[in-house]
Order: structure tokens, then sequence, then C-alpha cells
């Protein structure tokens, strides 16, 4: 079995390999060529952790297995860690075999990163020039610096809750050599493309803070009961996500499936863009709004990438098991 710690990660994946691996596997998955299993995310009843596993099985990489890990919402306050806390394991598909241990913190960073800015690239008018966040927490830089890559923007708007945390995705801007303001909530109006990254439970960003021709990337909802967004927002918008079936039960469009607004059968999957089975985009007042929702298929795919990058570069650690 090989394992690929996670101090190792940051120095052997890049951004563009993330992406690339995140890209591939949401084309896959529309092909049908690969499937997500079933989640299993539970509120364990102890430091009000949510805890689970996301694992599927992606027949054209040949890539199986797990991610395990959760939410620990105390970590960084009492101990300095950060909040989410993840492993992935892969297996052999041949055999069932184990094959690698790999830390999943940073690639479910970069991963999730990795997903709004693919839908930026297939969703968002090649003219975009604002970028908008909702959210400032630890997702928050990640998303910002990935997106960033994707069109040629000259600004950085920004809300949050707790503005004191603005600071982190200002200085992601300042880093891109871009200007930032922090705007009220009906200021993201301006923005092109708006990205929402908070462990929200009820919507902050509503449907006529949104200007015609935007793409909003939601990334932050991943379990029953949050949203970030208006559901009337996904009514007016065309919607596109990671895995239909976790959107419509865990995702963004759970809140407006259930209240009538949307149907399942109008959440596209991304992918099919990428496969140029859906045309995606067709007009420059549409509003694009892709629900991503995090699949193991991703975490997966990331792993995989890195594992191979650790053994070319001598840094996987093999133990006999
Ligand atoms: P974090 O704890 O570092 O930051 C939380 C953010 O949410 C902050 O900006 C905070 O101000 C904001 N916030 C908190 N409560 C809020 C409320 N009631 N209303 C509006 N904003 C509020 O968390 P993080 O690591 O940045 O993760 C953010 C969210 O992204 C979490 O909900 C996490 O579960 C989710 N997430 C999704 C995926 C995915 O694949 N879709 C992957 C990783 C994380």
């Amino acid at each position: 079995m090989l394992i690929v710690p996670e101090r190792e990660i940051a120095t052997l994946m890049t951004r563009a390999a993330a992406f690339d691996a995140v890209e591939q596997v949401f084309a896959a998955m529309a092909a049908g060529d690969a499937y997500n299993f079933p989640v299993v995310r539970e509120a364990i009843g102890h430091e009000d952790a949510l805890y689970g596993f996301k694992g599927g099985f992606d027949r054209a990489g040949l890539t199986l297995g797990l991610k395990a890990g959760g939410y620990w919402p105390d970590n960084l306050e009492k101990r300095g860690l950060i909040n989410h806390q993840s492993t992935v394991f892969l297996f052999d598909p041949d055999t069932g075999q184990v094959r690698a241990m790999v830390g999943g913190n940073l690639l479910t960073a970069l991963r999730t990163a990795a997903a709004s800015s693919v839908s930026i690239k297939h969703l968002a008018r090649p003219d975009a020039r604002v970028i908008g966040m909702v959210g400032a927490g630890h997702q928050a830089t990640f998303q910002l610096r990935a997106a960033l890559e994707q069109r040629d923007f000259d600004k950085v708007i920004g809300w949050n809750l707790h503005p004191e945390m603005l600071p982190n995705i200002e200085a992601v801007a300042t880093e891109a050599g871009l200007p930032f303001e922090a705007v009220e909530l009906d200021g993201m109006a301006e923005a092109d493309v708006i990205v929402t990254i908070t462990s929200s439970f009820a919507a902050t960003l509503m449907a006529d803070h949104v200007g015609a021709g935007c793409h909003v990337a939601c990334m932050g909802t991943d379990t029953k009961g949050k949203q970030e967004v208006e559901a009337a927002l996904l009514a007016r918008a065309t919607v596109f996500t990671d895995e239909v079936a976790q959107s419509v039960s865990i995702g963004e469009a759970q809140h407006a499936v259930a209240d009538g607004l949307i149907a399942q059968s109008d959440v596209h999957q991304l992918g099919a863009v990428i496969n140029g089975t859906h045309a995606g985009r067709i007009s420059d007042d549409e509003i694009t709004l892709f629900d991503g929702t995090g699949v193991g298929l991703q975490d997966l795919a990331v792993a995989a990438a890195v594992v191979d990058l650790a053994v070319e570069q001598g840094i996987a650690i093999k133990v006999d098991f």
C-alpha cells in the first residue's frame, strides 16, 4: 500500500492538475462511465461533528475508493486544526486490495475550488470582469484563487456575515494584483460571477441581488437543511450540478425542488456541457447557476492524480499490508 501524507500534498498537487482531474471526472459521470455511491453523513453526537463517507467508481479512469471524514466546527478555535478533516482510500478495482491512503484535507479544498472553476470555464460569460465572493472562511480563499484563473477579472467584491473575515479574501485579490471592495449583498448585482461558500442554513443571497448574465457557483451547501441562496434564484437560472441526485437532496436545489419552483429535470449535469451534449449558457442575459455539492469521485480523481505524482517523484511511502 502507498501512503501520501497530508504534509506532502501542497508540494505535489497543483491547481491545474486538480482542475483537469475534476473536469475529466465530471465528463465521465455525464457519459455514464463513472458513478458515485450514496453518501453517508452522520451527526455523531460528539464535538458537534458531521462525519461520513463519499465513494464511487470511475470505470474510465479505473479509480475505486472512498473519502472518510467530515466537519468539526470547533477544531480551529480549540485546537488550531482546520475544521474539515478527511482521508482518501483508493482500492485496486481488479482485486479489491487497498492501493493507497492519501491525506484529504488540502485535496478537498483544491477539488472543491476546481469544481467551481470548471463551472466558470464552461458557464460564465467570456467577458466576465467582476467576481463576487459570499463567504470568507477556509474554503473561500481556495475558491477565489482558482476562479481568478478562469477569466480576465479586474475586480473582486465580497460580503461575509462575519466582516472581520473579509481580509482573508482581500489578501487573495491583492496577491493577484486586483482591487477588493467589501459590499452589501445588493452590491453583488455588479458581479459577473459569484461564488457562495458559507456554512449557512438560511438563504443570504436573494434572487434580486444577482444581475442578468451572472454565473453563480453555490459551493457551501452539501448537507440537508443548508442553504445559501434564495430558492427563487434557481427558478430564474439555468441550473447545473455535479450530480443531480445530490443536488436535489443535499445541495442548493433541495429547497427549490421542495418548494415546487423547479423539477429535478430542470437540473443538468455540468459534465454534459463539458461533453458537448448540453449547450450550457445560450444567452448573455441568462443566469447560470452551478450547485456544487461535492462528489466522492472528485476526491478519488485528485487523490489518484496525487498518488501518481508521488510515485513519479519518489515521495510515496510504501508499506506492506
Ligand atoms: P469555515 O468555517 O472556514 O467558514 C464558514 C463561512 O461561512 C464563513 O465565511 C462564515 O462567515 C460563513 N457563515 C457561517 N455561518 C453563516 C451563516 N449563518 N450565514 C452566512 N454565512 C455564514 O468553513 P469552510 O471550510 O470555508 O467551508 C464553508 C462551507 O463549504 C461549509 O458549509 C462546508 O461544509 C462547505 N464545503 C462544501 C464542499 C463541496 O464540495 N461543496 C467542500 C468543502 C466544504
